[in-house]
């Protein structure tokens, strides 16, 4: 059975923009899953210590035969790849990969709260979401779109798009 799942990427670490672009290669990679579609790149304010750089984010939408847990386990080994490194909470990281909405499920073990809990807090995360489908709904039902307009403003800008490299094997 598929799933659509909808993953958020962020980075403010050694060429962010492309160090997302290359970490959707690598989603759209993984077993039993298509990337149905990926959104634009937004520059944001950092949530948090602001005595770091600025994030860029996006979102995907894929469609996935993976179990959720399954599914993180990829996601936090794509982080690895990416050299990740977490020198404090909220502070700054080559790839952060949020797990935002798997289907019509909710989740909340020690590893997976879905929808993600700071969803409705971060435009950065609202914003991508809803370029990828503007009818999208949480599993309570809320329409992205009204939280969207209830959320913080983090200065977002969006990105021109990111030119594929011919050199890289991504
Ligand atoms: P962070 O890197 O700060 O996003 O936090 C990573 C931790 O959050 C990991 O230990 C995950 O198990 C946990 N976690 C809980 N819910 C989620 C989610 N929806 N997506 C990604 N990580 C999650």
């Amino acid at each position: 059975m598929k799933t659509d799942a909808f993953i958020g990427l962020g980075s403010n670490l050694e060429n962010p923009a492309a160090q997302l672009a290359r970490a959707v290669a690598e989603l759209a990679s993984m077993p039993g899953t298509v990337l149905v579609a990926q959104s634009p790149f937004y520059a944001s304010r950092p949530v948090g210590p602001q005595d770091q750089p600025d994030f860029v984010n996006g979102a995907v939408w894929l469609s996935t035969e993976l179990a959720p847990h399954t599914l993180l386990d990829h996601l936090q080994k794509i982080e690895q790849l990416h050299d990740r490194k977490r020198l404090r909470h909220w502070g700054p990281r080559t790839l952060d990969l949020d797990l935002l909405i798997f289907g019509a499920q909710t989740l909340d073990d020690e590893r997976l709260t879905v929808p993600h809990p700071e969803l409705p807090n971060r435009d950065f995360v609202l914003q991508p979401l809803l370029d990828l489908n503007p009818d999208i709904t949480l599993p309570n039902g809320s329409p992205v779109a009204q939280l969207r307009q209830r959320c913080p403003d983090n200065h977002l800008r969006k990105l021109p798009p990111v030119a594929r490299d011919p050199a890289s094997p991504w």
